[in-house]
């Protein structure tokens, strides 16, 4: 092993963040490291963050868990996309599913000959070409082989879960693997005079942790990068002005939907995540535009079922720390930042940020290029992010000053660029630090009513009776294998029940 790889590692937090953390380290680095895991109960989690992406399922493969009983441990639901309700307009709604859309035919991608077809009214909403959106339409759930025609696409998916559960089953992974946990409140943080590198925390009752590298999972406190290193926070409010939620969860109600749904309102957006025990709510706002009164009055007013705790408000920036790594500090989850949860891309920022640990050490001590260069990728990577999220807000087409406000927001460069590019042939180009595929943005930039005003030439020169006919063997041949599913209810029952 590398001789600069830190000795011990001390994690300050133990939400999602910390305990994912935990886990890897304590599986990747085993008997070599001495890794502390220090939490507070009496600070406790967020306790929000229950939606994911499909990129969890390489984190629980990486850690050798096992799917079933993983969901079966935390009470989770299979998630097959977004449902972004209302957010071009009232009564409008569309899917960002997993997975791709169309079929590649080796003539140009799917998107130029559905814009072709979209602008001739030839053709179906862009979802009818996908198999997840099928699905989860339909409740639908099936992961493995197609059953009607091999020529189907598979369903990438990604899980909704109980996040106290989830922590709780990575502590229990992590301690096994050898993770020595601390629970105490963390009063003081020591630093080396000439270095400033932190060397210890101190707990509450005089207990001292020390270690090499220190991963902040500190949550919005941001304990040892913010408050202790003073590292600057690059705020994103002008961009995205939400700084608000509220969050209830609530009884079930049939159907189990096998996606997150996203509600647009007058002011900001709802999120409805279902579990197995229970339904996730909470509305994300602006408080210019709305009191916290009235957002959990509004969520009160649109759940499922009867709420099964009180209602609790979250203030946040929208942002980014200038550093993730600074001195022997590495900030990970909440503490490096935050991104509304419009996409569910908090918990993959974390897995990300491990793997970036992984690949560039562990170490204490980096040639500066190495932190520079680790820096870099957080950075850019959030901005994609935030660009993404961003296009969901300004290409709206709703009246409420909100949503007006909204629309006359600045565009990033990067974002302005992407959308003309779009916006005049289909050009989708991904980049190298881009987490969403050419599929995501396409199915956002449609969703939210951006249509190329021309395709490639080849998509052109199709004659319209083939394109037509073309696209409804596809539809027809997708909807027949989904049909063929069984419900997303009956297949967690036969499959991965909680007990
Ligand atoms: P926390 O859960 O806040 O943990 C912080 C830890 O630090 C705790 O253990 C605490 O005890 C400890 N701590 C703090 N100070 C001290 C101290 N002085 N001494 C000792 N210990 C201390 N992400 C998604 O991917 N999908 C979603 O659907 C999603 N929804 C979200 C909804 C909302 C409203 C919000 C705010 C976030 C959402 N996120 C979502 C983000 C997600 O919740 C977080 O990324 C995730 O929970 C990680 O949080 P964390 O571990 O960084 O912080």
């Amino acid at each position: 092993m590398d001789s600069q790889v830190a000795r011990s590692i001390t994690i300050v937090g133990g939400g999602t963040a910390g305990w994912m953390c935990a886990a890897a380290l304590g599986h990747f680095l085993g008997e070599n490291t001495r890794i502390t895991l220090v939490e507070s109960d009496a600070i406790g989690t967020i306790g929000v963050g229950e939606a994911t992406i499909p990129q969890i399922r390489m984190f629980n493969q990486a850690l050798g868990i096992d799917e079933t009983d993983f969901i079966r441990a935390t009470g989770a639901t299979f998630k097959l996309g977004i449902e972004f309700a209302g957010w071009l307009r009232p009564g409008h709604s569309y899917l960002h599913a997993f997975g791709d859309v169309g079929r590649d035919i080796g003539l140009g991608a799917f998107r130029h000959f559905w814009s072709r077809a979209h602008r001739l009214g030839l053709a179906r909403p862009l979802g009818d070409y996908s198999v997840n959106d099928l699905a989860a339409r339909a409740g639908k759930m099936h992961d493995g082989a197609p059953v009607t025609n091999r020529n189907v696409p598979q369903m990438p998916h990604a899980f909704h879960f109980d996040a106290g559960l989830y922590a709780a089953y990575l502590r229990r992974y992590a301690q096994a693997k050898g993770v020595i946990r601390e629970e105490g409140l963390i009063v003081a943080v020591d630093r080396d005079g000439a270095s400033g590198d932190v060397t210890a925390v101190r707990l509450d009752d005089g207990r001292v942790i020390d270690g090499e590298l220190f991963i902040d999972c500190s949550g919005l406190r941001a304990l040892l990068i913010g408050d202790t290193l003073g590292v600057g926070f690059d705020d994103w409010s002008h961009l995205l002005p939400a700084n608000r939620a509220v969050a209830v969860p609530c009884a079930s109600a049939a159907p189990l939907t096998p996606y997150t749904r996203s509600t647009a309102h007058a002011v900001g957006w709802q999120w409805r995540i279902p579990l197995q025990h229970r339904t996730g709510n909470g509305r994300v706002y602006c408080d210019a535009f709305l009191s916290d009164d009235e957002a959990t009055a509004g969520l009160l007013a649109n759940l499922d079922g009867a709420p099964l705790a009180d209602p609790r408000v979250i203030r946040f920036t929208t942002g980014c720390r200038q550093q993730a790594w600074s001195h022997n500090v590495i900030a990970m989850g909440l503490a490096s930042g935050f991104l509304e949860p419009l996409e569910s891309t908090s918990i993959h920022l974390i897995q990300s940020m491990i793997a970036r640990i992984m690949t560039f050490g562990p170490t204490c001590r980096p040639a500066a290029a190495v932190r520079d260069t680790f820096n870099r990728q957080f950075a850019d990577e959030m901005a994609r992010i935030r660009d993404f999220i961003v296009l969901h807000y300004w290409a709206n087409e709703r009246k409420e000053p909100f949503w007006q406000a909204c629309r006359n927001l600045p565009l990033p460069a990067s974002l302005a660029e992407k959308i003309a590019l779009f916006q005049s042939a289909g050009h989708l180009f991904r980049d190298q630090s881009d987490l969403f595929s050419e599929v995501g943005w396409l199915q956002v930039l449609v969703g939210q009513g951006i249509i190329p005003a021309t395709s490639h030439a080849l998509a052109e020169a199709v004659s319209e009776a083939d394109l037509a006919g073309w696209l409804d063997t596809l539809h027809a041949l997708f909807s027949r294998e989904v049909a063929a599913y069984p419900t997303h209810a009956d297949y967690i029952a036969r499959h991965c029940a909680a007990p």
